[in-house]
């Protein structure tokens, strides 16, 4: 990692330059805390979907996905809380009237904006979610909110879940997706936006009858997460604190809440968290709705509503995080990031040594087809082999190709060159798929 100080400056500039995430609406002004991910970015900002969907849904037997809408009729945020509930504290500025979350600033101290110390209101509660009408009529009867979270759909699509999936006890309901809050303090970049995305779980268990029945469950996510900081994103277990939310900072609905930090360069803050939700909101939509969310025992007949543990995961914040992790500039001719190979949004860079041969041209675009049937490829014939390098450690790209004279008219070998250990062993063209793939794996 560089230096802290400047370390988010150097990270948006190349996100910028080379197309990871833009400001949003940049061609007129841009607009504040909104961004755009560019071509490498949705590759980025995918492959970390993919990873997790395939690792969390596809490969466990207790788990299926949903993908639900995104304005759900406002009874379910009533009935979650989220409507009473969902609330930061904000404070102004009496000179200025810039806003502030109440218990991120020192209503003490000079505002943050101005630089007066002419005080601050009284903290008033502030509700987070974005409101809008449905059809033409601006009504009350009209209102509706964009999700502020996509962990409700799996509670409110439980009983459909489980009458089409058959899924016994314990089983989980996985969803990714956007999610909206009028946040009063946005900003670190990609870090807090009024738009974001989540991936989440919610893992349903049987009523514990003792705090180790839920427990164990907790403390499986809790090393499931861990596993996916470490192993996927690549990420130093040194760089994450976990810190045990103390009780009476809960959220309404939760009995624990773990969230696992990460040191961002701005400072250590949250990446994920994990909460024991108990039978909080499968009740609380039980009765508000009128229908039974229970789950039949198949041996006992027996029927209970489920408790629930949710693990959950902000894309944007592992995006975020990955990038942090990975940026290298300890030399600041050839800046590197070291992206964990799965999640580069190339796998490989195909190169003919010099653009006017054509020979050289036609063998490396030959290679560059074969092989985009397997992985995603960079082409680039620009400049020098030395700044294609460059170009391509600055994105992440694991392995660069480049056809030669001795491709050719020798032995029909090509240098691959590893992003890493900047070793260049020659391949044989015939054998790259199968080298490629097993040092993908
Ligand atoms: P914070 O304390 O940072 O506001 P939170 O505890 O409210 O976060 P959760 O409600 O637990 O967050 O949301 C789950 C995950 O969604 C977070 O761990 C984070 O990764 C992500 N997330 C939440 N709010 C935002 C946001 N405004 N921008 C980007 N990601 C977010």
């Amino acid at each position: 990692m560089a230096e802290k100080s400047d370390l988010m400056d150097k990270i948006v500039s190349l996100c910028k330059r080379r197309g990871f995430v833009f400001p949003g609406s940049e061609i007129y002004g841009g607009m504040a805390n909104s961004w755009d991910y560019g071509p490498l970015g949705v590759e980025l900002k995918n492959n970390i979907k993919q990873a997790w969907w395939k690792r969390f849904v596809q490969q466990r037997d207790d788990m299926v996905g949903i993908d639900a809408a995104l304005i759900m009729n406002p009874k379910v945020w009533q009935a979650s809380g989220h409507l009473a509930n969902f609330t930061d504290p904000l404070v102004e500025c009496k000179k200025c009237h810039s806003r502030f979350r109440a218990d991120n600033i020192d209503t003490m101290a000079a505002c943050q904006s101005c630089g007066e110390k002419l005080g601050f209101t009284e903290a008033k509660m502030f509700n987070l979610m974005f409101k809008t009408f449905i059809g033409p009529a601006e009504e009350q009867t009209n209102v509706a909110y964009f999700r502020p979270e996509t962990a409700q759909a799996m509670f409110v699509d439980f009983k459909n879940v489980l009458d089409t999936s058959r899924k016994q006890l314990p089983f989980g309901i996985a969803q990714q997706g956007k999610a909206f809050r009028n946040e009063i303090t946005p900003g670190n970049f990609i870090f807090r936006t009024r738009e974001f995305e989540q991936m989440e779980i919610e893992y349903f268990i049987r009523p514990p009858q003792k705090d180790e029945d839920w427990n164990e469950f907790f403390e499986h996510w809790r090393a499931e997460m861990k596993a996916w900081i470490t192993e996927v994103l690549g990420l130093k277990w040194e760089h994450i604190h976990e810190l045990e939310v103390p009780k009476d900072e809960l959220a309404h609905y939760s009995k624990r809440t773990i969230d696992f930090e990460y040191h961002f360069p701005f400072g250590v803050s949250e990446l994920y968290g994990l909460a024991y939700r108990t039978d909080f909101d499968l009740k609380n939509h039980s009765e508000a709705s009128g229908q039974k969310l229970e789950y039949m025992d198949p041996q006992t007949n027996e029927k209970f509503i489920p408790h629930c543990i949710e693990p959950t995961w902000g894309v944007d914040r592992s995006v975020l995080a990955v990038l942090c992790e990975a940026f290298d500039d300890s030399n600041p001719e050839n800046v590197v990031l070291h992206l964990p190979a799965k999640l580069a949004p190339y796998k490989v860079a195909v190169f003919p040594l010099l653009k006017n041969k054509e020979q050289l041209v036609a063998k490396a675009r030959s290679i560059y087809a074969e092989l985009r049937k397997h992985f995603t490829v960079a082409w680039d014939d620009r400049g020098n082999v030395g700044k294609r390098y460059y170009s391509q450690d600055e994105i992440g790209t694991p392995f660069c190709i480049t056809v030669d004279f001795d491709t050719i008219e020798k032995d029909g070998t090509v240098t691959v060159r590893d992003r890493d250990t900047k070793e260049q062993p020659r391949v044989k063209v015939e054998d790259l798929v199968a080298y490629l793939s097993q040092k993908l794996a």
